[in-house]
């Protein structure tokens, strides 16, 4: 057959417009408005030769999951729309504050030239006193490194001086320890614990690994016995175990992901039985997911919703962000995946000497020398000057997906966002190449498993991938009026 012989493709002209991906044996069709719905391939062959019969059955199940037109109501839609990105009106509300250079992974730690290992006490008091500027109404102040313990004395007196800021703003405020946990002082979890401050433990995922030796094993005993005692306090409180928990961040290197998808599974088991409900994972920055990671991340996927469809098991943090937007149309609760991103207007960060950062990313360039992403300092630079800063411009252009080649035909657009400042760390621009982008691949790979399962079309999956969606809403973390 020539080429002029082929049929050109027709859309039908009560069709919405629609992306399409084939997800194990049929094909995912997605709206700008974030609808979608599985079609077969022979209702796709139809679809393409503009054939759309009100009334079949097609029609009745397009219909259904508003991508008709006709059936479509354009005002909610577009609500829908706007709602997935109403971040973009709230300006910053998670700031990131390295209080030292000590400690933590050597990377992290490793000063930068002319960076003091420590935050002094009084940036400390202007970088809260510049976060709390800023015009959005839930602020998360995540204190980090190095690693944070080994600077209690500026954790405490930051925390306080929030904690005394905010009667006067009345903000939803949230604290949070980024830390490695283990070894932790009883002086110094009980101020976290009484200033209640959220725990999320940041480690290689290595130490799940099987095997490792002594040393290893007893890294695990530790940590182990670490989460227990953050536990006790917990249900000493008597919070819900089920919402009050150690929260883990996990970078897995290949070491952690050689043997496949049996360490994936072993992985969450290790976590369950620690009593952790959720977990973030991720391959380090910059590795290709496609070459073993994504195996080992689904594989740890199947098995937390194993164990969900047995009654209980951890959340995976990056599905859950995925599957807020996919099944409750719902902005992303982090900042990872926004589109506009969210580099400055949803998220801030400030290194020690308190030089300020589009995002933590772009602060981290900064230890190969390179500032492109400084906004300003704590000590000088005016909230309004920041915001309106030609780098946030820039960056906000640069990371709209429907802007993007690729995305612009991509079907997870609706729900995918990809940081620009990691796109110029590895690839040397803020648009980025989709094409080679780790992040693509990552969240390509990512939502291919969960529109697979939720293609599956068993309740008692869409069950357990809807419970992972729905926030985590952790009252007592929050200091929320003059009361707190
Ligand atoms: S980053 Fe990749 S997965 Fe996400 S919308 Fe773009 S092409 Fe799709």
């Amino acid at each position: 057959m020539r080429l002029r012989e082929l049929g050109r493709p027709v859309a039908p002209a009560e069709l919405v417009p629609v992306n399409q991906r084939r997800v194990g044996e049929e094909i995912l069709l997605t709206s700008p408005f974030g609808d979608w719905a599985f079609v077969t391939e022979a209702e796709l062959g139809a679809l393409r030769q503009g054939a759309l019969e009100r009334g079949s059955e097609l029609w009745n199940k397009l219909a259904t999951r508003r991508l008709v037109r006709s059936e479509l109501d354009l005002a909610e839609a577009v609500a829908g729309f706007w709602r997935r990105r109403r971040f973009v009106e709230h300006g910053p509300s998670h700031h990131l504050v390295v209080v030292t250079r000590r400690g933590g992974a050597p990377a992290a730690s490793e000063p930068a030239r002319e960076t003091p290992a420590d935050m002094t006490a009084s940036t400390a008091e202007q970088v809260v006193d510049f976060a709390l500027r800023s015009t959005s109404p839930e602020l998360t102040l995540a204190l980090a490194g190095g690693e944070p313990l080994a600077a209690m004395p500026v954790v405490r007196h930051l925390v306080d001086h929030a904690l005394e800021k905010n009667r006067a703003y009345g903000k939803a405020l949230e604290l949070v320890l980024l830390t490695g946990l283990a070894g932790i002082a009883d002086a110094d979890l009980d101020f976290v614990v009484a200033r209640r401050m959220r725990i999320v433990a940041r480690l290689d995922a290595t130490l799940f690994a099987p095997g490792g030796g002594a040393e290893r094993e007893a890294a695990r005993t530790l940590f182990a016995r670490d989460v227990a005692r953050v536990h006790e306090r917990y249900r000493g409180l008597g919070l819900d175990p089920a919402l009050y928990h150690v929260e883990v961040e996990l970078v897995a290197p290949p070491t952690a992901w050689v043997a496949g998808a049996a360490s994936g599974a072993a992985l969450v088991d290790a976590l369950a039985a620690l009593g952790c409900r959720s977990f973030a994972l991720a391959p380090p920055e910059g590795l290709d997911p496609r070459g073993g990671y994504l195996d080992f991340h689904r594989a740890a996927l199947e098995r937390a919703l194993g164990l969900g469809l047995a009654g209980s098991g951890p959340r995976e943090r990056h599905a859950a962000l995925f599957l807020r937007q996919i099944l409750l149309g719902e902005a992303p609760s982090e900042v990872a995946i926004r589109s506009p991103a969210a580099s400055a207007v949803g998220t801030l960060a400030y290194d020690c000497d308190g030089r300020i950062y589009t995002s933590d990313t772009g602060r981290r360039l900064r230890d190969r020398g390179d500032d492109f992403f400084q906004l300003g300092d704590v000590a000088v630079t005016r909230y309004r000057e920041l915001m309106t800063h030609e780098t946030v411009r820039a960056l906000l252009f640069a990371s709209i997906r429907e802007a993007q080649p690729d995305c612009a035909a991509c079907p997870y657009a609706p729900y995918c966002g990809v940081e620009p400042e990691q796109s110029y760390a590895l690839q040397g621009s803020i648009f980025g190449r989709m094409r080679e982008s780790f992040a693509c691949a990552l969240h390509k790979g990512l939502q291919d498993w969960l529109f697979a399962a939720l293609g599956r079309g068993d309740a008692a999956v869409r069950a357990v991938l809807e419970a992972w969606s729905k926030p985590e809403v952790r009252a007592h973390f929050v200091h929320s009026s003059v009361a707190s």
